[in-house]
């Protein structure tokens, strides 16, 4: 990356670095990424800083995940996502992670009667509205509901959901999170300690109810503060 190359070629030179690394193996998702424009959710750092593979602070003490993140958990092996779900995010941040979200559950430009919509949660009111202005701006707020709440508790009156992805670390497992999944549904979620390495769990909830996991890979996330964090 050089200090002369335009947003547009600094975003193509990390989506081909994701492709040649694996981050990226399916086109929907590469179309998401090119659509989606990081450098309108990253608040006050240079807009230049937005195609750099990493986490970047936004207000709060919070920080909007690597764009390596992002690709990863909605990748089709750990989410699997699909024109249509109903999807809840919890940790919304800049609303970044979950535009992208939307933009593979319902395509800019595609038929709106097979939309999907993403929920998002966030539980600090600054953040809430960051992400509104920021959605409101890129056009996703017809396909991105924010709402400002404690997401361990899930969102009762929008479930079940066919994905959940969380993106501040857990002790365990919101056991809400897990009754709001719809049956051959999934969740993707950091689970560990709370001021180091996590693991990423996908959490599959089988046509009959019944709940597998497994460990994806280590990450490093924000603490999820909340009746079922910590
Ligand atoms: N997905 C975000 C993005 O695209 O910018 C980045 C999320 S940041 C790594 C984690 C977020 O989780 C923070 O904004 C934090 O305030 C939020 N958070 C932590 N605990 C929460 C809870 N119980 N409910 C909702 N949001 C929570």
């Amino acid at each position: 990356m050089t200090k002369d190359q335009s947003l547009k070629e600094r975003k193509e030179e990390l989506i081909a670095n994701y492709k040649r690394n694996g981050y990226f193996k399916s086109e929907e998702i590469i179309r998401a990424f090119r659509v989606v424009p990081r450098e309108e959710f990253i608040g006050p750092n240079p807009k230049r800083l937005a195609y750099m593979d990493r986490p970047l602070p936004i207000y709060s003490n919070q920080t909007i995940s690597a764009p390596h993140m992002v690709a990863m958990m909605v990748s089709k092996e750990v989410l699997d996502l699909k024109i249509g779900d109903i999807c809840l995010e919890v940790g919304g941040g800049s609303g970044y992670h979950a535009a992208v979200v939307a933009e593979i559950v319902a395509p800019t430009g595609s038929d709106k009667s097979k939309w999907g919509h993403v929920y998002t949660i966030e539980r600090i009111e600054k953040l809430v509205n960051f992400a509104k202005e920021n959605l409101e701006k890129t056009k996703y707020s017809d396909r991105v509901t924010v709402i400002h709440a404690d997401g361990t508790i899930g969102l009762p009156e929008k479930a079940p959901f066919d994905k959940i992805t969380v993106a501040a670390a857990a002790p365990e497992i919101p056991p809400p999170l897990i009754e709001q999944l719809k049956p051959g549904g999934r969740l993707v979620i950091p689970v560990g300690g709370k001021n180091y390495f996590q693991e990423l769990k996908i959490v599959f909830k089988l046509e009959d109810g019944s709940i597998k996991s497994k460990t994806q890979c280590g990450v490093a996330f924000v603490p999820l503060i909340g009746k079922y964090g910590y």
